[in-house]
């Protein structure tokens, strides 16, 4: 399902030259109305889905029309980026909320990694992104 900008939300990233949603989407379909400084998704039945717009957006005006079978039922997706890191928040259809950060930058305590993080297959192997296995019909998650 495609991307679409929450207009109240959309800035049109203070006139630069070229907004970040056009910037990042590769399949080139962000488009700029310069009348009302406002984004939009040009050719919604073209979008990969792929979340890019989602995730540069400075002001997290673009959302992701989620799968039918899901969101009649109250689950979203929303990633949050940050200057290092993303963070991405489901909401499933059960209510559960999970937060999953990427890369991750803390030890399996909790704490601050001295080195900044672990390499990327550790991340993927970490207990922080298996947190719901069930949810994909698995005992437990695959390791990598
Ligand atoms: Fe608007 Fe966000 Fe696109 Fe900038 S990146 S033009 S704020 S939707
Ligand atoms: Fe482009 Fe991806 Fe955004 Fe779709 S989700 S408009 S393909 S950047």
């Amino acid at each position: 399902m495609p991307s679409y900008v929450i207009v109240d939300k959309c800035d049109g990233c203070k006139a630069l030259d070229k907004t970040a949603c056009q910037y990042i989407c590769p399949n080139d379909l962000m488009v700029l109305d310069k009348d009302k400084m406002k984004a939009y998704n040009q050719a919604p039945e073209m979008c990969w889905e792929c979340y890019s717009c989602v995730k540069i957006c400075p002001t997290q005006a673009v959302e992701v029309r989620g799968y039918a079978d899901f969101v009649p039922l109250g689950a979203t997706v929303t990633p949050m980026r940050s200057t290092d890191s993303i963070m991405w928040t489901v909401k499933f259809r059960n209510g559960t909320l999970k937060r999953f950060k990427f890369p991750i930058r803390t030890t399996p305590e909790g704490k601050a990694a001295p080195d900044g993080g672990y390499a990327a297959h550790d991340d993927l192997n970490s207990e922080y992104l298996s947190t719901e296995p069930e949810s994909i019909g698995m005992d437990e998650m695959p390791k990598l």
